[in-house]
């Protein structure tokens, strides 16, 4: 049981050790150690005050002041101490560490959509035995124009808006110059697809200067135009719907004969009609037709043996349609609040 003396010494013990040590704290972090340890309601103060009641009577007042003397000093130093370290620590850089706080997400890139599209229209087509080819988006315009039966001034030409690097040499217009290319070298049965970068002198909100196309086709003995309809009837239905109503609708392009462009039921409105397919119900999708025999006969080519056919197909439209997009020019604007959608 404490006597008066021990109280008394216990309590200037503690006046000196408290101030000891709030002399030394150097951290702002560690005054709130110092505050439960001595100033608390479980702190040693408190522990003091609480065991005045063992004292003598007649000491019991004296002690208290002097506990709450020393408590009122300690709590002043510490609030003077306080304030100096904060304001010391404002001038410095602080480097912390919460554990508790979740980690930073490292967001993912993605795919462009239109890479998507392509990959997906190539991996359809290679699922059916084509294989892929790829070629030079600055071509010549033997290529691109005369082997695809479009001699110069044929007004097929004028459809094209071509930019012209020199007379000779032009950015591809389509990606069918690799038919010509492939024929040349290889001789049938040909399978093949050639996806890329086409380039029009054209923009608006459905035409972009450069956009994407795949060309396919298929050269053998005894082709018909029931297997272009087979192989673009498959496509249409892995591409979009199974049951997308699908039509053939007479055409002409100059290096197929017949050509058809291929429609689709509209995928927004389902056939009612609405403004995107401009309220007939269907929405063309890309175009195709047997290889025309004059370009088969510039590639050396017998058409009395061979047959084929070939289809050319935008993958922006495609992914227009497929993804309900309304302005082409979104693709290439490079808004990540748009690319990160797909
Ligand atoms: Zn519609």
């Amino acid at each position: 049981m404490p006597n008066m003396p021990s109280m008394y010494e216990e309590l200037l013990r503690l006046k000196s050790l408290a101030g000891e040590e709030l002399a030394a704290i150097s951290q702002v972090g560690e005054l709130e150690l110092f505050r439960v340890k001595y100033l608390g309601r479980k702190g040693e103060f408190t522990f003091v005050l609480r065991q005045l009641g063992q004292a003598p009577p007649e000491e019991r007042p004296r002690l208290g002041q002097l506990a709450n003397e020393i408590k009122q000093e300690l709590e002043i130093a510490f609030a003077e101490r306080e304030a100096r370290l904060i304001e010391a620590d404002a001038g410095t850089i602080k480097v912390t560490l919460d554990l508790t706080l979740p980690g930073r997400t490292i967001p993912f890139g993605k795919l462009h959509p239109v890479t998507q599209v392509m990959d997906a229209v190539c991996a359809i087509f290679e699922g059916l035995g084509f294989a892929v080819a790829e070629g030079p988006d600055v071509e010549v315009d033997f290529y691109n124009f005369e082997a695809l039966n479009i001699p110069a001034h044929h007004p097929a030409r004028a459809m094209h808006d071509t930019f012209y690097i020199s007379d000779s040499l032009l950015l591809r217009t389509h990606t069918s110059p690799m038919q010509a290319r492939i024929m040349e070298k290889e001789q049938p049965p040909l399978r093949v697809i050639a996806p890329g970068k086409v380039y029009r002198c054209d923009s608006d909100i459905t035409h972009t200067p450069m956009f994407h196309q795949v060309e396919g086709f298929l050269v053998d003995r005894h082709i018909s135009f029931a297997d272009l309809k087979g192989v673009l009837s498959v496509f249409i239905t892995r591409m979009f719907a199974q049951d997308t109503p699908i039509r053939f609708r007479p055409s002409f392009f100059p290096f197929t004969e017949p050509s058809a462009e291929v429609d689709i039921g509209c995928v927004l409105c389902g056939g009612k009609g609405c403004r995107v397919c401009k309220h007939t119900g269907w929405l063309e999708i890309l175009g195709a037709g047997m290889i025309d025999p004059e370009v088969f006969k510039k590639v050396g080519y017998d058409p009395e043996e061979y047959s084929g056919f070939a289809f050319g197909l935008g993958i922006e439209r495609i992914a227009m349609l497929k993804y309900g997009i309304t302005d082409i020019r979104l693709f290439y604007e490079n808004d990540l609040r748009f690319l990160s959608q797909f």
